[in-house]
C-alpha cells in the first residue's frame, strides 16, 4: 500500500550512473527535486560497450533538459539505414528519421563512453552529487521516506527513490521480489573500430543479413569504421564462459562465420586490432511492477529493449522526462508515479515486442533464411513508403 502524503517531494535517491540516472536526476532538480545519484562502480559505467544511437525521439526529450547539445558535440550523424544480404543483394533502405520533421534532427552515434562522461559531467556541473562505490543491497521504509542502504555499510535517505540501476536492477526485486529476470535473447555481441574500405556515404548505416551472422558498419567523418556484429548463441552463456573466450578466438570465429558472405564484414573483422570481448543479449518483455511504496524504476530497470531496436537509450531518457514532469505536477509521489507508468508503458512495451520479431531476423535457420531474404526487401519497402517506425521516432514529450 502507499503512504499519501500531500506534500511534493524534495528529495530523491537515484541508483545508477549510467544513461537514466544523471538524466533522471538533472530532470528531477528541474522539478525542484534534489537528487543525488549513487553508481556502484568505482568510476561509473563509462568504457562498458562500444558505441550507441540516439535516435530522434531521444535527442527531443533531451533537448527539454537543455542536453541536446552537449551530447551532439560528440559522435556522428547516422542520417541512414541500408540493408543487404549475405550475398551482397541490396534489400532496401530508409531514413534514419522521419523526413518531414522541421527541426532536421536526425540519428547520432556515439561512443557510450563519450554519452556516459558527457551526461555525468554535466549533472554534476548542474549541482547534482554523484557517489561511486554505493551499490544499493536493500532499501528499509521510514515514517515519511525510504532508505538506501549501500554495499559499504553507508545509508542514504530520501523522499523517493528512482532504480535506474539497468538490466539487473537490485531496485526492480526490491519493489517486487517476484519480478521476472531478464530473457535472454539468443545473439552475442561484439564491435569496434578500424580504418577499411567499406562500400557507403558516411554516416550511413550499412546493415548486412549474413548466412549465419548479422553486421553492420558505418563511415565515421574521421574516415574511421564503426561496427559491430550479432552472432547467433543458442545456449546463454554464463559470465566465466564468456570471458574465457580468448581475444583470439573470438576473432577466428568472427572471420570464419562471415568467410561465408559476399560482404565486407571478414575483411573489416581481419582490420579491427581491438575486437570487444562478446557479451550477451537480453531484453524484458514486461515488467509487472514498476513502483512500490516511494520507489520508482525507470530506463532499462524497467522495459529493456534488445539493442535491435536501437532505442534503449532514448526511452531512458524520455523515461527521466516523463517521471520528473509527474512528480512536478502530481499532488503526492504514488499520483505521479501512476502517471509516468501509464504515459509510459504501453509505448516502451511496445518497441520491446517489435525490436524482438527484428532479432529474429538475425537467426534464422537455413529455410528461414532464404524466405527472409525474398520477403525483407518487400517490408524495407513498405517501411520507407509508410514510415513504419514514425511512430516510435516522432514522439515528443514536453517540459512545459
Ligand atoms: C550491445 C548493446 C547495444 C546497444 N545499442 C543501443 C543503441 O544503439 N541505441 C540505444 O538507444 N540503446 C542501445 N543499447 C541499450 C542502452 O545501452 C541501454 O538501454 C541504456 O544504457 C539504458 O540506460 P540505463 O541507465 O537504464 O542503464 P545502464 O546504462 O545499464 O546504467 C545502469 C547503471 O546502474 C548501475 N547499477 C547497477 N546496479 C546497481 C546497484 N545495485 N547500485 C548502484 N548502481 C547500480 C550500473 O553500474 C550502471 O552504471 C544497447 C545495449 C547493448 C547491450
Amino acid at each position: 500500500m502507499y503512504s499519501h502524503y500531500m506534500t511534493t517531494s524534495r528529495t530523491a535517491a537515484v541508483i545508477g550512473g549510467g544513461v537514466a540516472g544523471p538524466v533522471t536526476a538533472m530532470a528531477l532538480r528541474r522539478a525542484g527535486i534534489e537528487a543525488t545519484v549513487f553508481e556502484a562502480y568505482a568510476h561509473g559505467a563509462e568504457g562498458v560497450g562500444s558505441f550507441l544511437t540516439v535516435a530522434v525521439n531521444g535527442q527531443r526529450a533531451l533537448r527539454e533538459l537543455d542536453l541536446l547539445d552537449l551530447v551532439r558535440r560528440h559522435g556522428f550523424d547516422c542520417p541512414r539505414f541500408e540493408f543487404v544480404s549475405g550475398k551482397g543483394k541490396p534489400l532496401g533502405g530508409f531514413p534514419a528519421a522521419p523526413e518531414r520533421t522541421a527541426d532536421g534532427l536526425t540519428s547520432r552515434t556515439l561512443r557510450r563512453t563519450d554519452l556516459y562522461t558527457a551526461l555525468r559531467d554535466e549533472a554534476l556541473r548542474r549541482g547534482v552529487p554523484i557517489e561511486y562505490g554505493k551499490r544499493l543491497v536493500t532499501t528499509e521504509r521510514t515514517s515519511d521516506g525510504v532508505t538506501a542502504v549501500f554495499a559499504d555499510g553507508s545509508r542514504f535517505t530520501a523522499d523517493i527513490l528512482v532504480g535506474a540501476d539497468g538490466l539487473l536492477s537490485r531496485t526492480r526485486e526490491l519493489i517486487d521480489p517476484a519480478a521476472p529476470k531478464p530473457r535472454y535473447v539468443p545473439l552475442l555481441n561484439t564491435g569496434g573500430f578500424t580504418r577499411a574500405a567499406v562500400p557507403g556515404d558516411p554516416g550511413t548505416m550499412v546493415m548486412y543479413f549474413g548466412r549465419d551472422a548479422f553486421f553492420c558498419h558505418m563511415l565515421a567523418p574521421d574516415g574511421v569504421v564503426w561496427w559491430f556484429a550479432n552472432v547467433p548463441q543458442v545456449r546463454e552463456l554464463s559470465p566465466a564462459e564468456l570471458a574465457a573466450i580468448t581475444p583470439d578466438q573470438w576473432r577466428r570465429r568472427l572471420i570464419e562465420t562471415f568467410a561465408v558472405d559476399t560482404t565486407p564484414a571478414r575483411a573489416v573483422v581481419e582490420a579491427t586490432e581491438q575486437i570487444a570481448q562478446p557479451w550477451n543479449t537480453y531484453d524484458f518483455p514486461s515488467v509487472p511492477t514498476w513502483h512500490g511504496d516511494r520507489m520508482v524504476l525507470v530506463g532499462d530497470a524497467a522495459h529493456a529493449a534488445s539493442p535491435t531496436s536501437g532505442q534503449g537509450a532514448s526511452l531512458a531518457i524520455e523515461d527521466a522526462l516523463v517521471l520528473a514532469k509527474s512528480l512536478r505536477d502530481a499532488p503526492d509521489a504514488a499520483t505521479a508515479f501512476s502517471a509516468y507508468e501509464r504515459e509510459r508503458r504501453e509505448r516502451v512495451e511496445r518497441v520491446v515486442a517489435e525490436a524482438k520479431k527484428r532479432s529474429a531476423d538475425k537467426m534464422p535457420g537455413p529455410i528461414g533464411r532464404v524466405v527472409r531474404d525474398l520477403v525483407l526487401p518487400l517490408v524495407f519497402a513498405r517501411r520507407a513508403k509508410s514510415g513504419g517506425d514514425d511512430w516510435v521516432l516522432s514522439h515528443e514529450i514536453h517540459w512545459a
